[in-house]
């Protein structure tokens, strides 16, 4: 089994479900008293809050290019950043590192073309849903893309950042999401994909009538099948 290295605290609200996902996954294939091994380096979410805003990319890459490179000499042999929206720094990570890097977007992808829908909504921050770093890769597999219209691309963001990130959930945000789910299958969407982590805190496949593609779970799934693929297999990294 391959040691993981995971980028966390962005937010820890759902690092956690990433560690416990992980964990879950490798007991339910090891069984016995197996669990995963893992690294977990997570921040104060204030800090990469603050780069987010100030728009300083860079910074917020090369500190999780450093912490990457950290993981790896710490023994990590795969890494998993617990976070779509800092995808946007993704090259800088790959750049610093020689062990695989799993993609959030290409597990996401994965998992939506094994499912069938080629129209899909994307639900995450502004950064995600505005950003091409994130839909491009997306598009890159085939799929077509579609993100709320304003105001709702406002209230999906300023929920993640007012609430979810801050282990608040409530039951009118969840109503106000399956109103623009319901907008975006309207205008086409065949399937949602939960595109920020903290999403599935408050929406579950339950809440939702048409396929639903939680990233937190789909990423951990992936990690899981990463540790423990054979050798030989093929490798799950995107360059
Ligand atoms: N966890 C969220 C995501 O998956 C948002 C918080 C962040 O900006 O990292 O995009």
């Amino acid at each position: 089994m391959k040691r993981i290295g995971l980028l966390g605290g962005m937010s820890w609200e759902s690092s956690i479900e990433y560690e416990r996902l992980i964990n879950e996954g490798v007991r339910a294939r090891l069984g016995g008293t197996h669990s995963a091994d893992l690294i977990i380096r997570s921040y104060d979410f204030a800090a990469i809050e603050a780069l987010q805003r100030a728009g300083d990319w860079a910074a917020a890459g090369a500190l999780l290019a450093a912490d990457a490179r950290h993981l790896q000499t710490a023994g990590a042999e795969l890494i998993v950043l617990c976070t779509n929206t800092m995808h946007v720094v993704a090259p800088a990570i790959e750049a610093a590192i020689t062990v695989p890097f799993l993609h959030l977007a290409d597990a996401t992808a994965a998992a939506v073309r094994a499912a069938g829908p080629t129209t899909v909504a994307l639900l995450g921050t502004r950064y995600t849903m505005e950003q091409e770093f994130y839909r491009a890769r997306l598009e890159r597999h085939g799929l077509r893309v579609l993100v709320p219209d304003e105001p709702d691309r406002t209230v999906v963001h300023d929920v993640i950042y007012d609430e979810l990130v801050r282990g608040v959930v409530r039951d009118l945000s969840r109503r106000a999401y399956l109103a623009v789910i319901q907008r975006l299958v309207d205008r086409g969407a065949e399937g949602v994909i939960a595109g920020c982590t903290e999403i599935e805190l408050l929406i579950g496949a339950d809440d939702v009538a048409v396929p639903y593609f939680p990233t937190t779970r789909l990423h951990a799934a992936a990690a899981v099948a990463a540790a423990l693929a054979a050798p030989d297999d093929e490798p799950h990294e995107t360059r």
